[in-house]
């Protein structure tokens, strides 16, 4: 059975001084013509990783403008998040040797998850775990009402072909989808109802929102970091993909030049990945004797205060992904006026640009070199900030994705909608 995840208020109202002027407006006059509509949310977790850190906030702020907005999650055994985390890497391009009891796995575990199942108007399915309810539904003769859409946030550009065959006639049911890029959208999604858009953050979440000096350095005093000395950090799942280990290594270049510099490296263990255990320790093996190096994570009370204060204290943020969907991260840091340092990406692409908010890169030499130029000059890392933190208020907020959503229900249900402002067209918005 789905457990349904509760979420603290929200109201959009309070938005209104971090975006541009109509916004709000914007918002509310789509949002009239679906008030009262019942909308479902499902995912694997309701904690760690960027889909729970979304939902946290888009839930509640569908039910500010007026719908009847829930967020379930699936239950699951360890055996079915092993083996959603093997199709998760494979369909990010790991080669994977699928069992028949692999898919059967999968599949039951998302059957036991449709018991006691109530209709919605609307349903977004959020990436591959949940993604067999709807077909399972059908199957069962159960016909749930509503639309029904697929959210993929993974870049499934390299992905093994194996795991699209198994996950793509699942896809094939939906009435519609989201993707974060158009160069992710698989061979066989059907084009309706097709549309491209990027999450974004939340700026008035605890770890966006500004927050005073004083717990800043609290924060920074209780985890013996120094504030007086350089900062670079990453704050990620412990996980190949994200590149920790890499990370590291930048650092070491960096720090030959620069012995005073300190890393953080923060990572949360979400609830649907088991691979974060042996990740942690691979970093901390890595990181060895060396006391500059803080590997932290929510085990040792690292909230999202506590990142904000890391990513608001950081010289440099760094995101050294090799395959990333999105990369909120990035668009976190940016917020704070942090130039950033990422891999040449997925979604960070979208969000770095080169030389104006921050640096792409495709190495840990490149990494290390652009880091230590950052580094060495204050002027151009405020330049960098500043630019960055609008190029995330033009693209990056919630209210953009909270409208590109109200825009899909309205497309489903034959409404017409409202034009998507430039900033919104410059990064999707179809
Ligand atoms: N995050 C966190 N603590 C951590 C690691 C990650 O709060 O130790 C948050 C991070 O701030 C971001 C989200 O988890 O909001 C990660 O989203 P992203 O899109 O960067 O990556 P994903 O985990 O979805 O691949």
């Amino acid at each position: 059975m789905l457990t349904t995840v509760g979420v603290a208020p929200r109201e959009l109202e309070r938005y209104r001084s971090s975006v541009r002027e109509g916004v709000i407006e914007a918002i509310r006059e789509d949002a009239a013509k679906l008030q009262g509509a019942r909308v479902l949310h499902i995912n694997a977790t309701a904690y760690g990783g960027g889909v729970a850190e979304i939902l946290h906030s888009m839930v509640p702020l569908m039910r500010d403008i007026g719908l009847q907005c829930d967020w379930k999650v699936l239950t699951g055994s360890d055996e079915f998040f092993n083996v959603t985390k093997a199709m998760h890497n494979a369909l990010q391009g790991t080669d994977h040797p699928w069992k028949p009891s692999d898919r059967e796995t999968w599949v039951n575990q998302n059957r036991l998850n449709t018991e006691g199942w109530q209709d919605y108007d609307y349903v977004f399915v959020h990436d591959p775990q949940p993604a067999p309810l709807l077909y399972i539904l059908r199957d069962h003769g159960m016909n749930p009402g509503g639309h029904w859409v697929w959210r993929c946030h993974i870049d499934l550009t390299n992905a093994q072909q194996q795991a699209w065959d198994l996950l793509r006639p699942f896809v094939e049911e939906y009435d519609g989808s989201i993707w974060t890029m158009r160069q992710y959208v698989r061979e066989g999604v059907p084009e309706r109802h097709l549309k491209i858009a990027p999450p974004a953050i939340d700026p008035l979440s605890h770890k966006n929102d500004a927050i005073s000096d004083l717990q800043i350095q609290a924060v920074l005093d209780r985890y013996g970091v120094d504030r007086h000395r350089p900062i670079i950090s990453q704050v990620s799942r412990f996980d190949p993909w994200k590149d920790p280990l890499g990370v590291i290594e930048a650092y070491r270049v960096v720090k030959r030049e620069l012995p005073e510099l300190q890393l953080i490296l923060v990572g949360s263990m979400a609830h649907d990945d088991p691979e974060g255990w042996e990740w942690y320790e691979k970093v901390v093996r890595r990181a060895g004797e060396d006391w500059d190096i803080h590997v932290l994570t929510n085990m040792n009370g690292v909230g999202n205060i506590e990142v904000n204060a890391f990513q608001y204290a950081s010289d440099v943020v760094i995101q050294k992904s090799t395959r990333e969907g999105f990369g909120l991260v990035v668009a976190e840091a940016m917020w704070k006026g942090k130039p950033v340092v990422g891999g040449k990406v997925g979604g960070i692409p979208l969000q770095i640009i080169d030389g104006e908010t921050g640096y792409l890169v495709d190495s840990i030499e490149e990494c290390a070199a652009r880091t230590m130029e950052l580094l060495r000059d204050g002027q151009e890392r405020r330049r960098m900030g500043e630019q960055g933190r609008e190029h995330v208020r033009d693209n990056f907020l919630i209210t953009r994705y909270l409208h590109d959503y109200v825009r899909m229900m309205c497309e489903l249900s034959g409404e017409p909608v409202s034009e998507p402002t430039l900033a919104e067209e410059a990064v999707g918005g179809e």
